[in-house]
């Protein structure tokens, strides 16, 4: 292994997008390129092509009915796919794919012992639901790669971790009851963002209670306080004995956002990254798959998600350690 990370680097994801004047825009993989490219990291990292799922990929975690939908109106090309957030654009269908596929790869690639860490930027869409897109979400490549590392590769525990400002309703309440996917949820407070919900009192349901985490923040937390919530979030993973470790690194939850109101910098995005990685050094085989999520300032897509990058980088072997 003479690289121990990989990107997911292609032009293909910069077609999953709702228009250049969407938040969600193809500027956003364009931003993270241009800084990717500056940083030299192209000549640091493995670059590992964009694929594309299969429908049959699709049907781990979404209903087939909602799949139909999609095809039909992404031919269309007008309207919506949910209630008004999330456009059917002419080829959503086919980009979302590259999406969900692209995520599988990575977890291929990881699988194969090919790489210990993968990082894809235009993913974590952590909003769609089986059956509904939502949130500019429209096939949710986070629960699918769950459902993926299970089914393919017999893996059972796995720790979802999500960082993005926005809650990660469609991955938290489609394994509400499943006692081996740990979550752990940072996210600005539900009564001030979208979708509204992840209330620190929601640990999961029945045989999964007490397997999930939502760490609600208010409008405007620093990093301080945020890296002092992570505090009990190592015991809590560790636990959990993961045997694959999933990042939502969301550069939404930098200050400046224009959709949303935490003031993090890229220094937390780092943190958490390098103490996943320590855990996955300790638990899993150095196992991690990062993916960008949501963030809809530019500048801070390129530092939070180059930044991730450079501390997969530098995290390999390293044994755990203190916090730093
Ligand atoms: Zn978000």
């Amino acid at each position: 292994m003479s690289q121990t990370t990989c990107v997911m680097f292609g032009d293909e994801l910069a077609d999953y997008h709702f228009g250049q004047d969407h938040p969600f825009s193809p500027k956003r993989y364009w931003a993270f390129k241009e800084e990717f490219t500056r940083r030299e990291l192209t000549k640091k990292v493995a670059l590992c092509s964009p694929q594309s799922a299969s429908e049959k990929q699709l049907q781990l975690f979404h209903s087939p009915d909602y799949i139909q939908k999609v095809k039909r109106l992404s031919i269309i090309g007008k309207g919506y796919l949910d209630c008004g957030d999330t456009p059917a654009r002419h080829g959503i269908y086919n980009a979302a794919c590259t999406v969900v596929g692209t995520t599988l790869s990575a977890i291929d690639l990881i699988m194969s012992n090919q790489y210990r860490h993968a990082f894809t930027p235009i993913a974590g869409l952590h909003h769609a639901t089986r059956t509904s897109a939502a949130g500019f979400c429209v096939f949710n490549d986070c629960g699918i790669a769950i459902e993926y590392l299970r089914k393919q590769y017999n893996i059972q525990r796995i720790a979802y971790i999500d960082i993005d400002a926005h809650h990660g309703d469609g991955v938290f309440y489609s394994f509400e009851d499943d006692a081996n996917l740990c979550i752990v949820d940072f996210h600005q407070d539900g009564a001030t963002l979208y979708p509204g919900t992840g209330s620190i009192h929601e640990t999961g349901i029945d045989k999964a209670t007490g397997t999930k985490l939502n760490i609600p923040l208010p409008p405007y937390t620093t990093d301080d306080i945020a890296k002092e919530l992570w505090q009990n979030i190592e015991s809590f993973i560790g636990k959990a004995k993961p045997e694959f470790i999933l990042l939502q690194c969301g550069a939404d939850s930098l200050s400046a956002d224009p959709i949303t109101q935490l003031n993090l910098t890229s220094d937390f995005h780092s943190f958490v990254a390098r103490r996943l990685c320590l855990l996955a050094n300790k638990h899993c085989n150095g196992r991690l798959l990062a993916m960008g999520g949501g963030g809809y300032n530019l500048e801070n897509i390129k530092v939070a998600w180059n930044d991730v990058i450079e501390t997969l980088l530098s995290s390999y072997k390293r044994g755990i350690s203190p916090l730093t």
